[in-house]
């Protein structure tokens, strides 16, 4: 029976033994006075804590089991039991793990010497005292018991052969009880008396929601009553050749929510410059397609299986918010929060260290099949985009991923890049592509004539995205990107008919043009480029695309001034009549002029207002029949 504490004198007798006061350690009092002061909001977070330092006294006990020779109770079952009872308002967590001597008791819980705390009175003393946002910031492992508990026994008994129990006590005030107990098992249980209006911790709805939420994956079976609470394994620390397929699926469904089967797992682990372990799957579908609006990250951090935050910003790039899955790394500290996690360094490295193996890995599944990989492609290739537009970083490795039609596929295959370059001759130093509405308009349209006939391959780009994309990629394994259909390509002499205009009449012929045509077109050339097309509107080489100039207007900002230059294609039947009609018919001539180079600005996209093509398309046409019917 205690006879209670004495203010003045600070040993008391218990029947058992002697039960001492200790006052804490002053760094220790700073942080319980703001622990059980602060209005700190996310008071839940205590419980996480105090299951992660079970889990980790468990976790040392396990490696004693295997090294130690004598261990108390060695066959005790490695577990953490949470009992609640409602009435007395109380929360008991125990577990079976290392314990503490009367000396650990002390050392731990009544000085600092351990990082987590150091970090969060570091963060204090530079931003001031009483911050509520620094407690959210790092937590305070086992002070947190103080934020909801006015009282707190601990009753511990160490694995070492011999010890005697200890009872802890304290209500965080300024001092701590510790006296000898009869403890009969090994380990540590924490009994928290729950302040008046913190008592829903005593039920069982709000406890299992917690632990669904925080502590679904650590490795050691939590109980809460007579009720096993975690039973999908930690998938993500086990060696690979220990899971199934179904395993994978089921963990996948489990943790996405989904209903669908992963369309990739990626399952890694590494233990430098990080240690992570890492399983992320790829859905079968991508949500976006249907319109729902960006998807929200689906990858959750964790800390030795216990979860730091499910949707945490900055661990990948915003590109890959398809991934579902869970990333854990040993390096980070367990109470990291969502305001420092941006900011932090080892999460800048996770993000690149993850973000390359996901890349590479995509590159060896489209290697291993090609078939899968475009199944995937047509879906996610957005999501590829947007990183490539995005991210300078990973660039190189997105554009080795992209696929796309060009000049040497049919129908709806794709190639990449790099066939590209298999393709080619060795000192092509180019690749050539151009983006448009889709396959067949690109095909009817005049850029790319010249590049067939000189069996030139030109990359296709027809998304909606293409030209915002492209426009970031200068190059690509050391081959410049260049836009088909721009001026002053230099990709050779096509030959040219017998009857074309040449030398002074060509040269003639386009004076003539540039005249007719007036401020509508930049310059007009005769051009080797050209086929089947009389004519080309070509863009200068540093102009900005029409897509992107549209985009331009539609935020509101100025667009510059562009203007197509025309390139003539000397052989075509259409001009060198043109060339004969303006003697004959100078009118006429000058109305089939204007309406070649529109009709060339309209394949370029650069019609603005199609009104007086239209109207001049009638004349044309009239003055058709007239001459028939004359
Ligand atoms: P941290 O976990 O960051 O070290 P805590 O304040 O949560 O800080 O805990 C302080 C120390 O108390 C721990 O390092 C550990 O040695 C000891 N400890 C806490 N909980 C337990 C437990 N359930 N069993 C054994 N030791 C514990």
């Amino acid at each position: 029976m205690s006879l209670g504490i004495s203010p003045i004198c600070n040993h008391i007798i218990t029947t058992m033994s002697q039960a001492e006061t200790h006052t804490f350690q002053a760094e220790v009092k700073q942080v319980l006075d703001i622990v059980i002061h602060s209005l700190y909001t996310d008071r839940e977070i205590f419980l996480r804590e105090l299951i992660s330092n079970a889990s980790d006294a468990l976790e040392k006990m396990r490696l004693k089991t295997l090294t130690e020779e004598s261990v108390f109770q060695k066959d005790a079952e490695l577990s953490i039991k949470i009992t609640l009872d409602e009435e007395a308002g109380t929360i008991t967590l125990t577990d079976t793990g290392i314990g503490m001597t009367k000396e650990e008791l002390q050392e731990n819980l009544g000085t600092i010497a351990h990082s987590g705390t150091k970090a969060f009175l570091n963060a204090l003393k530079e931003k001031g005292d009483g911050n509520d946002s620094v407690i959210g910031q790092f937590g305070v492992g086992f002070y947190s018991a103080f934020m909801v508990a006015e009282k707190v026994e601990v009753l511990t008994r160490s694995w070492q052969e011999g010890e005697k129990g200890h009872k802890w006590t304290s209500d965080g005030a300024g001092s701590y009880t510790i006296e000898e107990a009869d403890v009969e098992n090994r380990g540590s249980t924490l009994v928290l008396h729950l302040k008046e209006d913190e008592k829903e911790y005593a039920q069982s709805f709000r406890v299992n929601g917690l632990i669904d939420k925080y502590s679904n994956f650590i490795s050691f079976p939590l109980y809460v009553g007579d009720e096993r609470k975690n039973t999908v394994e930690a998938l993500w620390r086990k060696s690979k050749n220990d899971i199934t397929d179904e395993q994978y699926t089921e963990f996948y469904k489990f943790t996405a929510g989904a209903q669908d089967e992963p369309r990739y797992t990626m399952h890694f682990s590494a233990d430098a410059p990080l240690s992570i372990n890492a399983l992320l799957f790829v859905p079968t579908e991508n949500q976006e397609r249907f319109g729902t609006g960006p998807i929200q990250a689906g990858t959750s951090l964790y800390c030795r299986q216990v979860l730091i935050d499910d949707a945490p910003d900055g661990l990948l790039p915003e590109w890959l918010r398809f991934l579902k899955g869970v990333v854990d790394s040993e390096d980070l500290p367990l109470n990291i929060s969502r305001e420092s996690m941006q900011d932090s360094a080892l999460v800048k490295k996770l993000n690149d260290v993850i973000t390359k193996r996901f890349l590479k890995f995509l590159e060896r599944e489209a290697n291993k099949d090609a078939a899968a990989y475009n199944e995937f492609y047509t879906r996610f290739s957005r999501f590829l985009k947007e990183g490539v537009a995005m991210s300078h970083d990973h660039r190189e490795q997105l554009c080795g991923l992209l696929r796309f039609p060009s000049t040497s596929t049919e129908g709806e295959d794709m190639t990449s890049f790099q066939e590209y370059i298999d393709r080619a001759p060795e000192d092509q130093e180019e690749i050539y592509y151009i983006v448009g509405n889709n396959r067949a308009g690109i095909e009817a349209g005049p850029y790319i004539e010249a590049f067939k006939e000189k069996g030139i391959e030109v990359a296709f780009f027809t998304d909606g995205i293409d030209e915002y994309v492209m426009e970031n990629v200068m190059e690509v394994k050391g081959k410049k990107l260049v836009p088909a259909n721009r001026e002053g390509l230099d990709i050779g002499e096509v030959e040219e008919s017998a009857d074309a205009l040449k030398g002074e009449t060509a040269e003639k012929f386009s004076t003539w043009m540039s005249e007719t045509l007036g401020e509508s077109v930049g310059k007009v050339t005769v051009s080797s480029r050209l086929t089947s097309s009389p004519a080309a509107a070509l863009l200068p080489a540093d102009a900005p695309s029409p897509q992107v100039r549209m985009m331009l207007e539609q935020m509101g900002q100025p667009v510059p001034e562009v203007k197509a230059s025309l390139e003539i294609n000397p052989s075509h039947t259409l001009v060198t009549g043109l060339d004969k009609l303006r003697d004959s018919d100078p009118a006429l001539a000058n109305l089939v002029a204007k309406q070649m180079a529109d009709s060339a600005l309209l394949a370029a996209g650069m019609v603005e207002n199609p009104t007086e093509l239209l109207q001049r398309n009638q004349e044309v046409l009239e003055r058709l029949v007239a001459g028939e019917t004359n």
